[in-house]
């Protein structure tokens, strides 16, 4: 077993090697960023070095430092985690190359899985059956438009250097193709530095089912079975679960053994995942189950398989790594229980789920469960990174059980101020086609209605609220309702403010048990700022619907879809932004005139400046 391991990670996946490197008795160092310097994976290393400025350019994928590091402390291996380094060969190469062991894939297979469209040959080539469609090296727009027409409408373009559901748009209608080829290749040649894209056929009800691999230096391979990644949000994973709901022993015997052979194809070391796509409208079938792509790397959502079949991946990975056969033999591994995954993401879902970034000024979450977590309360979610905050992991003897510990479990976090998914996540978690297992990736844009919370506070946030303050209030708890309309009980009623605005609420005997944090209240997921009314209220300060149009966040403009006088119909693209390596485009909330055109493309805009005015038409 290696002695020392330099980690070239951040978050939560940093400090989960962390853990087990320590419980294995491997010393640890961390690199880090300047701003990150005062995260808990940088406390918990045995040794931490700062390599450079926020941007991940400037730090985290900063190879030569990173190696340079590697040196100075005397490391003997890196884990590159997932994301930045994990899956870049030259990096791998370079590693390897400094006498040091690396602790990921083989170089030669991450080139294999590398591009999409060469694995997509390479999988087809060692018998591995692949999603219908175009792999072609014309990559001229009259030519992909024939193959798209070919392959027959919906089709899904895919950026071929793609990942983390960047670079891919789905087409329904030929006249949307070209409008949609050319925003997948703005956003591809931003966030991969290659506009290649192929075509797929886009599979109705379709499920994402992957199957974690892993390879010894020995050349054995075995299967820790599937899991299912089908509730997605714009084609990024959200909740995961495994084993898959639906998927019978016949099923998964074919699926897994199509994974070892895909990793075989590729003489694969270490941790993987084979990521299927299946067509389950006629439930999952082995013969609608296709090859998608490789991660090559340990994945996000390893903790499921870690539950469900007891073993620690990331020992798994030391060992190997290491030089050491695989722990188990393929027989040895088993399914126990249930395990679901769910991605605490510090984002608002009532404003369209924009990140949001900020002091973390509470931060707890349930008890009992397994939660994988990189920030801690008193910390700060920042835009540089990913803004997940943490990995909700629970594990139950049955699915319907695990399901309702998680919509438990995430009907409990509390974080304020940061705003996260937390009400969406216990909301799926709790909707009746979730539990009961009718799941596919449209799974949450066909429920997002009952998904997404409203802006206003609901009835049981009011009533929580006013139940509340009443200790709070002086004596005479009734006194603020002066002024309020002349004819209610007021006995009965309380006047409150959430989200500072004043609500008249009528008590009932039983407010729901929220819990309480100074002025902010949590509930369901969500948080809620809240106390007596105050007398100051005036109109309303919100200018809702006069039509401006404000950069939600920090970011560049891409595209401007408009001109000055334009007629525009609601829900028009109006200006495309990149804000946080995401593409976002602001549409026009009603029908009217561009009255005024402040963005301009490429221009940089800050949070709340004026893109477009839209007036309304008389
Ligand atoms: P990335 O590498 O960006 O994660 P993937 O190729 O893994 O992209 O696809 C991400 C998700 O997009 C899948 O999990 C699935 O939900 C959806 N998807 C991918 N290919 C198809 C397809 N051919 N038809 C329908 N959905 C697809």
């Amino acid at each position: 077993m290696i002695g020392s391991l330099l980690i070239a990670n951040r978050g939560e996946i940093a400090r989960r090697i962390i853990r087990t490197a320590r419980r294995l008795g491997v010393r640890t160092i961390a690199v880090h960023s300047d701003v990150d310097a005062a995260m808990p994976f940088v406390r918990e290393a045995d040794q931490a070095a700062c390599i450079g400025g926020a941007a991940a350019r400037d730090s985290y994928l900063r190879q030569d430092r990173i190696i340079e590091v590697a040196r100075a402390t005397g490391a003997e291996a890196i884990h590159p985690g997932y994301g930045f380094l994990s899956e870049n060969a030259e990096f791998a190469e370079a590693v390897q190359a400094a006498g040091l062991v690396w602790v990921g894939a083989p170089p030669a297979a991450i080139r294999a899985m590398g591009l999409k469209d060469a694995a997509k040959e390479r999988m087809i080539a060692a018998g591995v059956p692949v999603t219908p469609g175009y792999l072609g090296k014309d990559q001229s727009t009259d030519c992909l438009r024939r193959e798209a027409d070919a392959i027959g409408y919906p089709v899904l373009i895919k950026a071929v250097a793609g990942g983390g559901g960047k670079g891919m748009r789905r087409v329904d209608d030929a006249d949307d193709f070209a409008d949609a080829l050319a925003s997948c290749r703005r956003e591809a040649t931003a966030a991969f530095g290659d506009d290649r894209v192929l075509l797929e056929k886009y599979i109705l009800s379709p499920r994402h089912i992957e199957v974690q691999v892993f390879g010894d230096s020995r050349g054995e391979v075995v299967h820790l079975f599937e899991r299912d990644c089908s509730l997605q949000r714009r084609h990024q994973k959200v909740i995961e679960e495994a084993p898959a709901t639906g998927m019978d022993v016949a099923t998964r015997e074919a699926v897994c053994a199509a994974a070892v052979k895909a990793a075989q194809a590729v003489a694969y070391v270490g941790a993987g995942t084979i990521e299927f796509i299946a067509d389950a409208s006629a439930g999952l079938r082995a013969d609608r189950i296709w090859f998608m792509e490789m991660n090559t790397r340990l994945q996000v959502e390893h903790p499921v398989t870690e539950a469900i079949t007891g073993q620690d991946l990331v020992e798994w990975q030391l060992r190997v790594a290491s030089g050491e056969p695989l722990p188990k033999r393929q027989e040895e591994l088993t399914i126990s229980g249930w395990a679901i995954e769910a991605r605490l993401y510090a984002e608002n879902p009532t404003s369209g789920f924009l990140p949001s970034t900020g002091p973390l000024e509470r931060l707890r979450f349930p008890a009992g469960i397994r939660v994988d977590s990189g920030v801690e309360e008193g910390g700060e979610v920042t835009p540089f990174y990913d803004p997940m905050i943490a990995k909700l992991i629970v594990h139950a003897p049955s699915r319907t059980a695990a399901a309702h510990a998680l919509a438990a479990a995430a009907g409990h976090v509390q974080v304020w101020p940061v705003r996260t998914n937390a009400v969406f996540l216990a909301r799926t978690a709790a909707h009746p086609d979730f539990v009961s297992g009718r799941v596919d990736t449209g799974f949450i844009a066909r429920h997002a209605k009952a998904l997404v919370p409203a802006a206003e506070p609901s009835d049981a946030v009011l009533q929580a609220a006013a139940a509340a303050i009443v200790p709070s209030l002086d004596r005479d708890p009734w006194t603020c309702l002066a002024g309020f309309r002349a004819n209610a009980d007021p006995d009965r009623e309380v006047a409150v403010e959430v989200a500072e605005r004043p609500f008249r609420v009528a008590l009932t005997a039983a407010a729901p048990a929220a819990e309480r944090h100074g002025d902010v209240l949590f509930l369901g997921g969500e948080a809620w700022t809240f106390g007596p009314c105050r007398a100051d209220h005036g109109a309303g300060a919100g200018a809702a619907g006069d039509g401006a149009i404000l950069a939600p966040m920090p970011g560049r403009v891409l595209a401007v879809a408009v001109a000055e006088g334009d007629a525009v119909t609601k829900g028009q693209r109006l200006v495309v932004l990149e804000a946080m390596k995401m593409e976002q485009a602001l549409l026009a909330p009603f029908d009217g005139t561009v009255a005024e055109l402040r963005a301009q493309e490429g221009g940089q805009v800050s949070e709340g400046s004026l893109l477009v005015r839209i007036e309304g038409r008389a």
